[in-house]
């Protein structure tokens, strides 16, 4: 049977539900793509400082999220050839790509860049608002979630974010999250929602390996009986 294009994932959640992780395993044990769509937000965020750029000029942003060249695989981002992986991960980031993610003339570039992510080959890819915006019809569609405490914690532990980075403390890294969640959820533009055809998986309390077998299994058992 042909299909009209390769399978799409869509993987949404907040921040320290562990989709990272999750959609990394899922690629690799499905051989598709794996697309992080936070680190466009990131990227963009990163480029907007950079240039000293005010994070609510839209014209400008926009021009600079359409423009740019941007280059992500499993491994490395780049923006304009400089190797921006380790950069777009400091506190000041985090708080600037969840400004720019506000602004729709943003989030219409990447939305665009996304979808060209669908020609070539299988796609799992995470983010915010892919199974509502940017993939509505994705094969499958999974929504990570996990209790504030939990995420935060687990934001603390992780190496690239984690206590210590910027002098941060556990309560520190909460409370940034916190603030990012609520902006994210809230924004106008295409706010954090989980889609209505969405699976929910609840990852509080369960390890890794748990949740990345539970979701494998669950993307299998959709991709094999269809929607
Ligand atoms: O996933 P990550 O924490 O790297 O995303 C950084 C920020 O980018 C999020 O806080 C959110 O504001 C924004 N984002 C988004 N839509 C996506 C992915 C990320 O708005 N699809």
């Amino acid at each position: 049977m042909t299909t009209a294009r390769d399978p799409v994932i869509a993987i949404d959640g907040p921040s320290g539900a562990g989709k990272g992780s999750v959609s990394r395993a899922l690629a690799q044990a499905l051989g598709y793509r794996y697309v992080d769509t936070g680190a466009m937000y990131r990227a963009v965020a990163w480029m907007a400082v950079h240039n000293g750029l005010a994070l609510d000029d839209e014209p400008a942003l926009g021009r600079l999220a359409a423009e740019a060249e941007l280059t992500l695989d499993q491994q490395t981002v780049t923006v304009e050839g400089h190797d921006v992986t380790a950069a777009i991960r400091t506190a000041e980031i985090d708080a600037a790509a969840a400004r720019v993610a506000r602004v729709p003339a943003v989030r219409d570039a990447l939305v665009s860049r996304q979808r060209g992510f669908a020609a070539a080959g299988g796609l799992v890819m995470e983010g915010r608002d892919i199974g509502t915006a940017v993939f509505p019809g994705a094969d499958v569609k999974i929504y990570l979630d996990a209790s504030a405490d939990e995420r935060a914690s687990r934001r603390a532990s992780d190496t690239a974010h984690g206590m210590g980075r910027d002098g941060a403390d556990l309560s520190d890294v909460a409370h940034a999250l916190a603030a990012r969640d609520q902006s994210d959820r809230t924004r106008q533009s295409s706010p954090l929602v989980m889609a209505d055809d969405a699976v929910l998986v609840d990852t509080t309390g369960i390890g890794l390996d748990a949740v990345v077998a539970r979701v494998i299994s669950i993307v299998r058992e959709r991709l094999e009986t269809g929607p």
